[in-house]
């Protein structure tokens, strides 16, 4: 009998490597442009870590954490997020500093025990960054910023990037009071996830999919009305920041995210053309007391996480060109004989000397069938090796696409070679 992968696991590998290399080229160009260090944690933490962080009452803590005890009794947990685990090791390394901005970026696997579907799995990748040490708006801005180009550079056109406040966690809990007060007489009608959420977690109540719940949501009263001075300000001033930035966004007052230690701006990048439950390709916020929280200085800080598989569907289903328009150069050699392998082994040694990607015929067969292979595997070039070229150290290089063909001296004439491939 044969065994699969676990349900909601993938193998990744062929073309899908090549979307994933390039969109995490892509991010990792933007992180250079903005100056964000690459930070790599263990895929596993004390439990606590993310029990403290992310919430007792949020989906992913309730009911979708990986944890495990180890043979020590120690209870285990593979990460769900990444946020929570970067703070953790930001304050046992001591890296923060409040006169200078902790920029970093990790690209990780995450896991979650979630109902798999088309762009929801159990074990996924994420690409995030997080900014610590500043509650200046223009941060908020600049991290906004970053995660619109990035998918700007990916060449996705009809995205929406929505922003909103959830306030300090002062002023949400005004506003959570007048909005359970709105619902109170609601109560009954509303979902049973959202009953439950109404008493442990009821801005979640926002994230419902369901019809009725919306409906009921529809006359809400919205945070931004109740958020405090301060709270209003800096949102103003990090949607001011944002159009100085010439960045085209959408103020959603509904938006909520799903974990508990969000605090002024969230954002999420969403695409029409992903199913609804799943449309969300990245998001983040602030959190302005995580770091505290934690048993760290007081520190503010926002980050956000771009959903790397999901990112990798779209751009499939789109159909946006991710190789590089210039094919690059990839020679292939056909050997006539086997008595000629080991000319085609100098060939290949020199080649690769100079830096040019090439491969080797195991197989003989015919010319034109070997070349027929050649193009099938977006190889530019071929050498063909018979008896005259073994015998002379000659070798000739075909180009498949315009069929120049030249001749050069495998031992002198190397940097012509080059030239010849360039
Ligand atoms: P979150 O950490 O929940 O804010 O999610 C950030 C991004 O990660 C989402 O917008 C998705 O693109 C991606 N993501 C979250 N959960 C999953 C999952 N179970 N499977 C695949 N991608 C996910």
């Amino acid at each position: 009998m044969t065994i699969n992968c676990p349900r909601g696991t993938a193998d990744i590998f062929g073309e899908d490597i090549k979307i994933r290399d390039f969109i995490i080229e892509t991010a990792k160009k933007q992180f250079q442009l903005f100056n964000y260090q690459e930070i790599i944690t263990p895929a596993f933490e004390y439990t606590e870590v993310f029990n403290r962080s992310i919430g007792e009452s949020t989906d992913i803590v309730k009911k979708e954490m990986y944890t495990f005890f180890d043979k020590k009794g120690r209870s285990i947990t593979l990460r769900p997020e990444g946020t929570a685990a970067i703070v953790r090791a930001v304050i046992e390394h001591k890296l923060y500093n409040l006169n200078q901005l902790l920029k970093l970026f990790y690209i990780e696997n995450m896991f979650r025990y979630e109902r798999p579907q088309k762009g929801r799995m159990r074990e996924f990748w994420q690409i995030g960054i997080e900014a610590i040490g500043s509650d200046n708006p223009l941060v908020d801005a600049e991290v906004i910023w970053l995660l619109n180009l990035i998918y700007d550079k990916l060449g996705f056109k009809n995205l929406e990037l929505l922003i909103n406040t959830v306030g300090c966690s002062k002023c949400r809990s005004n506003y959570i009071k007048v909005f359970k007060n709105y619902l109170k007489d609601k109560k009954n009608s509303l979902c049973q996830d959202c009953q439950e959420r109404y008493d442990k977690n009821p801005l979640r109540i926002f994230d419902c999919k369901i019809q009725q719940c919306q409906q009921i949501l529809k006359k809400s009263p919205v945070i931004f009305d109740y958020v405090c001075d301060e709270c209003r300000s800096h949102f103003l001033k990090v949607k001011n920041y944002l159009s100085s930035a010439g960045i085209n966004f959408i103020v959603k007052n509904e938006l909520v995210r799903g974990f508990d230690y969000y605090t002024r701006t969230i954002f999420e990048i969403v695409s029409k053309d992903l199913e609804s439950a799943q449309n969300a390709l990245g998001g983040g916020g602030r959190y302005d007391n995580l770091i505290e929280q934690f048993g760290g200085p007081k520190t503010p800080a926002i980050g956000f996480a771009i959903g790397l598989d999901r990112t990798a569907v779209l751009l499939k289903q789109l159909n946006i060109p991710y190789e590089s328009k210039i094919k690059a150069v990839k020679v292939y050699i056909i050997t006539m004989d086997e008595n000629f392998n080991e000319y085609g082994i100098k060939i290949l040694k020199i080649l690769r000397d100079l830096e040019i990607n090439c491969d080797i015929s195991f197989v003989i067969k015919s010319i034109s069938s070997q070349i027929k292979l050649a193009e099938k595997n977006n190889y530019t070039h071929v050498i063909i090796i018979g008896e005259s070229e073994f015998k002379s150290n000659i070798i000739t290089i075909k180009n498949l696409k315009t069929f120049e063909q030249k001749s050069f001296n495998l031992i002198s004439e190397k940097d012509k070679i080059k030239e010849f491939l360039k």
